[in-house]
Order: structure tokens, then C-alpha cells, then sequence
């Protein structure tokens, strides 16, 4: 089957629109397509040069090969996702799928049946419903497949196994933040409108105003969204077709729309290079995670995850000197993952620790004393804040008095709302998955 052609100029997407013009949110982006704050994914150089080092692509090639070579007609791809839900739910009978959550004691429809249904509809491409699957894991595509080698991931900590989202025609993913991850999103199935804005701080500000107010007025969320969508600057739009490849870097935001009945798979990596980024947004992560209703469980797992890539940081995996090293060299030697963690440390300590339980903390605190102790050399030099307490003095001592909150250390605030069913979408990050439209208008 031959590729389709690449649909990323202005009149690909208004026609793309103007045929489904009944869809949800076919309006509105229309209304976000034509603006001026916006462009096609062909663009000028200039103008994509608003995303700075940060660069959305869309490559004709899937990176998952062997995945497209099995799965290349709707029907196939139906099959093999029929036997995944069914190897999800014997392994984990609790499981859930479907987005909004259904309610299996009130609903005509159970949840696996309701997810089973949408998958069978995939050959048909006007097919719309209320739910879609956000997350399904794909353990069978995951072992046959092959990722892609990425120069911007060169240092790969975490990754995801391969999930599959099926969505509807009509399907609003609206707007929300990719995580801290690179996600590469390969449609199987059908075709998607996207708009992805680049993550500059007047992007993220008002993206979080918008979160801090949604949680304010949670019956207003969907208009929020569509609202401050429209005042995002930058953003580029694309047509996404059968085995074209979205690689959209960590905290791009997004908004978009099933414009048939799809599927999409997605792989995600979070580069270790981000995780001192990834601290410094704990702010606005909280402020999605308040409107997403997570709560201490969910919120102490992520710090976990992000302590497990700390604490290699810190044992110098990234980096190719050894710490006793550390006091002679250069500032470009020195230059690495370890030397952002350590020149952050005091910006982004009180947030972290609000993410870790008693437990964690402790540990993070000895290891840090301990890395001090280690770095400081013959003039016992704080690697954090550079100044040399002299011969004789203690490293551990200076960490605890001048880096390490005093109060509340380790201590995480009790007074969120407790988790909710958001489980369901089973994952690492901070924000939403890539593509599931959690809160849908
Ligand atoms: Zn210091």
C-alpha cells in the first residue's frame, strides 16, 4: 500500500475540515487554522523557528516497521487489538478502557464491551461514539516492534511500552500538554487534524491559568480549553495519515480531532536530559494534576519515578568523568545532567520534595550529603553553591544548613483530593498521556 500524500499545507487541512464540518470540533479548528498566531506545518524556516530547539515532525515512515508491515489494513489492526484487550484483562481483571469511564453496574454496556465494540467498528470510517479508548497496552505490538533511534534522546531513562488509542470519528482531544517524555504517535488506522503549539513560557502560563481555572469551575473546563486555545501562539497544523509518524517533544501542547474512525500507537521516551526541566515544572504539573484530581498516590509514584533517574544522575551514569574527578575539572568538562541537577538544586528542592514520601526524601538527602562529600576535593567546595568551607568542615553539615528545607522536609501535603478513576489511563507522566482526551467538553 503506498503512503498517502503528506497533508500539511493550509488548504490540506481547511479541506480536510470542510469535509467533516459536523464534527465537534471541526469549528473551532478552522477558527485556530486560519489566525495569524498560527501556521501550516510547511512553513518558512522563520516561522518554525517560533518552536526555537524544539521541533514537532511528521515523518512519512514509521519508526515501528515491523508494526505497519503486520497491521496494515483496519481489519488486521481490529484483530490484533481484540487480542490485546483480551490479554490486558486476563492479566488484570480490574482493568478498565474506555473514556469517559463507564459505570459497569448502571451502564446497558460493560466497559470491555463497550472497548471491544469501538475496536470491531475500526474498518469504518464515519463510525462516532461518546467513548474511545485512551490507553489500551500493546505488549504483542511492543514485542515486534522496533524503535527509533533519536539524537535528541541520548540518554534514554525511562520508556513506555507501546499503547494504542482508538478514537472515533468526531473524537476532541482537547487541549492539554504532551508530558515530559517524546512521544512518537504512528496512526494505524484513519486520520487526525492536530494543532501543536511550542512550550514557551507565555504558551505554559496561559495553559496554566487555564488548568487553575478549570479546577475552579470544572463544569466550564471544555469552553476554558477551547477559549485559551485560541490565545496560544505558534502553533502548526497538519493532516496526520495512515503510517506517518508524530514526533512531538516533551511539553508541546496540543489539541486535535479524529476526523475518522482511528487508531494511533504510541511510544514515549523521557530523555534523562529532562528530568531537571521536568522539576522545574512541577508548578504547572501541579496545577494539571489539581485538575485532574490526582492525588497523593498518583502524585508520590511520579516523584518515585523521577527520584529512581535522580538517584542514577547522582551515581554519575550520564556522565563520562567519575565524581572524585569532579573539583578538577573545567566548567565545560564538568558540563552534563549531574552539573544541572546540581545548579538547580536549590530552585527545584521544595518542589520535589513535595513529591516524595518521608521515605524517598531520606534517601535523597543521604545520597546528596554523600556526592558532596565525594565532589567537594582538597578545598571542600560545595558543589551546589560553589563556596569553599575550608579545611576540616563538614560538607554535610553546610548541605543540611543551607540546601535541605528546613521545615516540611519529606512531608507531603494531606489535604489534596485522593485519586479518582483517572487510573485507568495506566502511566508514567505527570500530564496526560499523548493522546487521551481526559476531559472531554
Ligand atoms: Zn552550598
Amino acid at each position: 500500500m503506498a503512503p498517502p500524500k503528506r497533508q500539511i499545507t493550509l488548504k490540506d487541512v481547511q479541506a480536510c475540515l470542510s469535509a467533516n464540518s459536523t464534527l465537534p470540533y471541526s469549528r473551532l479548528l478552522r477558527e485556530l487554522v486560519t489566525t495569524n498566531a498560527n501556521s501550516p506545518l510547511k512553513c518558512t524556516p522563520k516561522t518554525a523557528g517560533r518552536f526555537g530547539s524544539v521541533m514537532v515532525t511528521l515523518t512519512k515512515q514509521s519508526p515501528f516497521r515491523y508494526t505497519l508491515k503486520t497491521v496494515s489494513t483496519p481489519a488486521r489492526v481490529r484483530d490484533v487489538l481484540l487480542n490485546e484487550l483480551e490479554t490486558h484483562k486476563e492479566k488484570d481483571p480490574s482493568a478498565r478502557f474506555c473514556c469517559p469511564h463507564i459505570n459497569d453496574s448502571t451502564d446497558a454496556m460493560s466497559d470491555e464491551d463497550t472497548a471491544k465494540h469501538l475496536i470491531n467498528q475500526l474498518p469504518h470510517p464515519t463510525f462516532t461514539a461518546p467513548h474511545c479508548i485512551p490507553d489500551l497496552p500493546c505488549p504483542y505490538l511492543d514485542g515486534i516492534s522496533s524503535f527509533p533511534e533519536d539524537d535528541t534522546c541520548s540518554f534514554p531513562a525511562i520508556q513506555t511500552m507501546l499503547s494504542t488509542s482508538v478514537l472515533p470519528a468526531g473524537t476532541p482531544i482537547p487541549l492539554q500538554h504532551q508530558n515530559e517524555s517524546t512521544a512518537y504517535c504512528t496512526l494505524l488506522v484513519g486520520s487526525i487534524v492536530w494543532m501543536v503549539w511550542p512550550p514557551t513560557r507565555e504558551n505554559l502560563t496561559a495553559l496554566q491559568t487555564a488548568y487553575d481555572s478549570c479546577s475552579a469551575n470544572p463544569s466550564s473546563a471544555g469552553s476554558i480549553l477551547d477559549e485559551t486555545a485560541k490565545r496560544l501562539i505558534g502553533g502548526v497544523t497538519f493532516v496526520h495519515n495512515v503510517g506517518e509518524v508524530m514526533r512531538l517533544p516533551p511539553f508541546c501542547i496540543i489539541l486535535g480531532q479524529a476526523m475518522k474512525m482511528s487508531a494511533v500507537c504510541k511510544y514515549s521516551v523521557v530523555d534523562a536530559s529532562r528530568i531537571v526541566p521536568t522539576l522545574k515544572m512541577l508548578p504547572f504539573i501541579r496545577s494539571w494534576w489539581l485538575m485532574d484530581g490526582a492525588g497523593i498516590e498518583r502524585r508520590t509514584k511520579f516523584g518515585s519515578a523521577l527520584l529512581d533517574v535522580v538517584e542514577e544522575i547522582l551515581n554519575g551514569a550520564f556522565e563520562t568523568f567519575k565524581a572524585e574527578e569532579y573539583s578538577v575539572l573545567g566548567a565545560e568538562q564538568r558540563k552534563g545532567v549531574l552539573t544541572d541537577l546540581l545548579e538547580a538544586w536549590d530552585d527545584i528542592i521544595h518542589g520535589f520534595m513535595g513529591i516524595l514520601t518521608a521515605e524517598r526524601a531520606n534517601e535523597l538527602k543521604e545520597m546528596m550529603k554523600e556526592l558532596l562529600e565525594m565532589v567537594g576535593g582538597v578545598a571542600v567546595t560545595c558543589a551546589i553553591c560553589r563556596t569553599s568551607t575550608g579545611m576540616g568542615a563538614s560538607l554535610s553539615d553546610h548541605f543540611d544548613n543551607e540546601h535541605w528545607p528546613r521545615s516540611g522536609a519529606g512531608i507531603v501535603e494531606q489535604t489534596l483530593p485522593v485519586d479518582d478513576d483517572n487510573d485507568a489511563v495506566g502511566q508514567f507522566p505527570a500530564g496526560p498521556a499523548t493522546l487521551p482526551p481526559s476531559h472531554q467538553g
